[in-house]
């Protein structure tokens, strides 16, 4: 039996170790709990233990899931999944945050369906730090371009960055696409313009925050394996 409760408690003991260690405040990291795949009830069990912030990766999923447990008003769903423009409509009446802007044409889709609802909606653009073979993720060339499109954008608020790095067992290894996303995050205007680093995994999460990540994506780790 997974005990949510008792897992969050554990996650957020590292995480606020974590940010001592780098001295930093743990109030300044929050935990974004990777639901996907997890059935409602998980999502109950960990807002029941205070957790606020979730993590979903597909539009459908997270469609249901938010109609599901609509009754948490105070509920913020983070969309970190990759993001075709013709599901957006499906994802911005749910969503807190898109973590996962990695084109000026989503953000201008989003902007859209922001409108339409009149409700503004955070987002993070999502970078490629590692140039690697990947789908999703802007390069980091293309960030500033993507970042400016975003704040000349009524519906759309430009929270940060976000950077998923290529799968290592090694926590060294993801640490230099960390330290990256936060030397382009200086380049571009700092953290007055990009509050969020968004990186960090059950896998890394520590890392991440000694390389200051501000929201870290903790799914396995708070729910146990994805079946
Ligand atoms: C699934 C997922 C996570 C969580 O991964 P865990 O290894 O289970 O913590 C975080 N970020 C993204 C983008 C994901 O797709």
């Amino acid at each position: 039996m997974i005990d949510v409760a008792t897992n969050l408690a554990r996650a957020r003991q590292r995480i606020a170790a974590a940010a001592v260690r780098s001295g930093r405040d743990p109030s300044d990291v929050r935990l974004v709990a990777v639901s996907k795949t997890h059935p409602i009830e998980a999502i109950r069990e960990a807002y029941e233990a205070g957790q606020r912030d979730f993590g979903e990766n597909y539009a459908q999923e997270l469609n249901d899931k938010a109609a599901a447990l609509a009754d948490l008003a105070d509920l913020r769903w983070h969309f970190i999944g990759h993001l075709q423009r013709n599901k957006a409509r499906m994802v911005v009446p749910h969503a807190a945050m898109v973590e996962t802007v990695d084109s000026v044409r989503l953000a201008e889709e989003l902007d859209h369906q922001a409108r339409r609802l009149g409700r503004a909606l955070g987002c993070l653009v999502q970078v490629n730090v590692g140039g690697e073979e990947q789908k999703s993720g802007c390069t980091p060339g293309e960030a500033g371009e993507i970042a400016g499109a975003v704040e000349s954008l009524e519906w759309l608020k430009l929270a940060g960055l976000m950077t998923i790095p290529p799968f290592d067992l090694d926590p060294e290894e993801t640490r230099k696409h960390f330290r990256a996303l936060a030397a382009l995050r200086e380049r571009l205007g700092g953290v007055t313009r990009f509050a969020h680093l968004s990186m960090g995994m059950s896998q890394d999460f520590e890392a991440a925050i000694e390389e200051g990540a501000t929201l870290v994506r903790v799914g396995t780790a708070v729910f146990g394996d994805r079946v």
